[in-house]
């Protein structure tokens, strides 16, 4: 038998190559506008398959993208004449509600995670799409609604099982592999495949949520309101701003379908009864178009806007960390802002205070600790037509908030940018990145993310 039979008959998963039946639907990301024609996509049933995948790529001299939830708006769970080593079967989830630990495969996504730890009344901090995958969240260092009282979604990893590029699989945490631990809470997929999250959980059940409309008219203001209060506000508490076309469905009232309005919609996860009081200054500014909050099961937050955002629309993002929201960068989202084209698109303003402030800068690889926000500009469209229009708003509101910026993005919300971009979103820690990276994976075997090279 050749390499690639005896590869392909050690596997317990599918492999699904050009000319295959279902070929076309595999080597689709959930970004439309990345069309990449991957030489095999490996469907992996078990970790010994991505063992095998890592080992025959390393062999054939293969670029290998790792797929989780798919939601890379590059498209790095894709790649033009590599491997895909898709994760999405390894969905496994162990619940310990006792020691309030979850352990989650390589391939589950935000809404599995929710699902399986609301039960027992637990959460850990994820995504605010249930769709998006743990794997590059996680890896990217991660937010969501209970980070400011929690953490970022790296800061309660306690441990993972990694595959490195020597298809040796490594326990990562505090004392195993303390390098490589450090490494993959914000230095991406750089430095192996995750097969396994070890989560810590903490006691969320119902939360306070939902959100609050304006005006567009009154942006500066509601800006000023959200990045006033905030700060004074308990951890609990996390909100995001929003510039927005309200979408045409229930509940939003008929009158406002379709308007472009701006709003803040908050998640309090204290007492739900203690949400009122806590939002108040934010509800009684105004007074709002609309404005609906209250109790929910904490996974139907997490669920609340999937239905803006299915699989296969064309997307282009932009971003930048701020370190406040100062009026000059108040005045370009009021320039900008309302220039949002679909209904399916963002302009969002995240807060990353609260907690993600109690952890140094150099004790992850996520390093922007003293930022408050990061916001984010997406064009989004069921229609590929418009898009080098509505790509032409993003980059020129992007282009007028940069200089007020605190210089990196996120690296999950990053496009293809160049290097340079990727180094400045790591600010001090990029060179032990680098280092650790030569140890981990010297033939950068995993190049197909934003990519951080070996050290010489
Ligand atoms: C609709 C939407 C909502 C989002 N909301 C949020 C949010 O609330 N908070 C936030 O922080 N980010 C958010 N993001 C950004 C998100 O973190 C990134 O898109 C991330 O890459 C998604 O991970 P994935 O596994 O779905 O992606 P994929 O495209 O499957 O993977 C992207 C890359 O991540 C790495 N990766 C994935 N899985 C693993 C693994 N198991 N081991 C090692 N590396 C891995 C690999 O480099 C891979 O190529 C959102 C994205 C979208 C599209």
């Amino acid at each position: 038998m050749d390499a690639t039979a005896t590869f392909v008959s050690a596997l317990r998963g599918r492999v699904v190559r050009s000319g295959d039946d279902g070929y076309e639907t595999a080597r689709k990301v959930y970004n439309a506008q990345i069309d990449r024609k991957p030489r095999l996509i490996v469907q992996c049933a078990d970790v010994a398959d991505v063992i095998h995948c890592v080992n025959y790529a390393r062999e054939q001299g293969l670029a290998a993208a790792i797929r989780g939830g798919s939601h890379s708006a590059p498209g790095f769970g894709t790649c033009d004449d590599g491997m895909v080593i898709d994760l999405s079967r390894l969905k496994g989830i162990h619940v310990d509600p006792a020691r309030r630990v979850a352990r989650v495969e390589g391939g589950g996504t935000w809404g599995d995670v929710d699902h399986a730890t609301h039960v027992f009344g637990l959460a850990t901090p994820g995504g605010l799409i249930s769709t998006t995958g743990v794997g590059g969240l996680t890896t990217g260092g991660g937010f969501g609604h209970l980070t400011r009282r929690y953490g970022l979604v790296c800061d309660n990893l306690l441990s993972a099982d990694v595959v490195t590029a020597d298809g040796t699989i490594r326990r990562a945490s505090g004392n195993e592999n303390p390098d490589l631990f450090w490494a993959i809470r914000g230095g991406g997929g750089n430095f192996g495949i995750v097969t396994s999250f070890e989560f810590r959980l903490h006691p969320v059940h119902t939360v306070y949520a939902g959100p609050i409309l304006y005006p567009v008219g009154k942006a500066a203001e509601v800006m000023r309101l959200f990045r006033d209060y905030m700060p004074t506000a308990p951890r609990e508490l996390s909100a995001f701003f929003a510039i927005l076309i309200v979408p045409p469905v229930l509940p939003f009232p008929a009158h406002l379908h379709m308007t472009t309005v701006c709003g803040i919609v908050v998640a309090y996860c204290g007492d739900p009864a203690g949400g009122d009081d806590v939002t108040k200054p934010l509800r009684e500014f105004g007074p709002p178009l609309f404005s609906l909050t209250g109790p929910m099961p904490y996974p139907m937050l997490q669920s609340m806007f999937d239905g803006l955002l299915p699989h296969g629309l064309h997307h282009y993002w932009k971003a930048d960390f701020m370190a406040g929201l100062n009026d000059d960068a108040i005045a370009q989202h009021v320039k900008f802002g309302p220039g949002i084209p679909t209904v399916n698109s963002a302009m969002h303003i995240y807060p990353l205070d609260g907690a993600v402030h109690d952890t140094s800068k150099d004790a992850t690889a996520f390093s922007y600790r003293d930022v408050r926000y990061t916001h984010i500009i997406a064009a989004v469209s069921p229609d590929p037509a418009p898009m080098p229009e509505y790509r032409d708003w993003v980059r020129d509101y992007w282009k007028a908030l940069h200089p007020l910026s605190a210089g990196g993005a996120y690296v999950n919300f990053l496009m293809e940018e160049g290097e340079e971009r990727v180094e400045s979103s790591y600010t001090g820690n990029f060179g032990r990145l680098a280092a650790i990276k030569a140890k981990y994976d010297p033939g950068n075997l995993f190049r197909v993310n934003q990519n951080i090279k070996p050290a010489a």
